[in-house]
C-alpha cells in the first residue's frame, strides 16, 4: 500500500469540490460551501498497486492569496483546476503553478491541469488546444472533465498518480 497526498487547487467555483466529491462519493453536488477546506481519502488501484490517496480540497486561490505549507509540504502531486467557461480561472492556473514552484524551490512538479465543466459547451471560453499548450509549457498532464455528467473524473486522479510515479 502506497500513500499519496494530492492537493486540488484553482480559482473559486471552478468545480474543485464537485470533482473530488464525484470521484470519492460518486455523486454530483449542486452547491458546496465555497470556503470549506477538507481532506478526502480513497483507495485507488493503479497498475496493480493499491494507492491510499489523501485528496486535499482547498477554498480556492487568487492572485493575492499566498500558498501555505499545507499546500506544499508533503504533497506528492497537484491537480490544478480551471473552468472551460472562465478565461480568468485559466490564467490563474499558471499563477498558482508558479507559486508552487517558487514555494517548493523546484523546477517542476507532478501535475495534472484540469479543464472542468466541459458539459457547458455553449459557455466555453478556453479551447482544448489552449489547455494542452499550457500543460506542455509546464511539463504537466492535461484533461477536460465534467463532474456533472461524470466524464473523465477518475482519469484525473489516475493521471496524477502516473505523473507522481514518473519522477
Ligand atoms: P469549487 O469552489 O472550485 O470547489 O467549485 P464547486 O465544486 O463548489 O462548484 C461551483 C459551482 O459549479 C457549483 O454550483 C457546481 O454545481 C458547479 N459545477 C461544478 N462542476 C460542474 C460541472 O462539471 N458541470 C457543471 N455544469 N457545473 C459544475
Ligand atoms: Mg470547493
Amino acid at each position: 500500500l502506497k500513500k499519496r497526498k494530492i492537493a486540488v487547487l484553482g480559482s473559486r467555483s471552478v468545480g474543485k469540490s464537485s470533482l473530488i466529491v464525484q470521484f470519492v462519493e460518486n455523486h454530483f453536488i449542486e452547491s458546496y460551501y465555497p470556503t470549506i477546506e477538507s481532506t478526502f481519502t480513497k483507495s485507488v488501484p493503479y497498475k496493480g498497486t493499491e494507492y491510499d490517496c489523501e485528496i486535499i480540497d482547498t477554498a480556492g486561490q487568487d492572485e493575492y492569496s499566498l500558498l501555505g505549507p499545507k499546500h506544499a509540504i508533503g504533497i506528492h502531486g497537484y491537480v490544478l483546476v480551471y473552468s472551460i467557461t472562465s478565461r480568468k480561472s485559466f490564467n490563474m492556473v499558471q499563477i498558482i503553478y508558479d507559486k508552487i514552484i517558487d514555494f517548493c524551490g523546484v523546477m517542476d512538479i507532478p501535475c495534472v491541469i484540469v479543464g472542468a465543466k466541459m458539459d457547458l459547451k455553449n459557455s466555453r471560453q478556453v479551447t482544448p488546444a489552449e489547455g494542452q499548450q499550457l500543460a506542455e509549457a509546464n511539463k504537466a498532464a492535461w484533461i477536460e472533465t465534467s463532474a456533472k455528467t461524470n466524464v473523465n473524473v477518475g482519469n484525473v486522479f489516475e493521471m496524477c498518480l502516473a505523473e507522481i510515479e514518473k519522477r
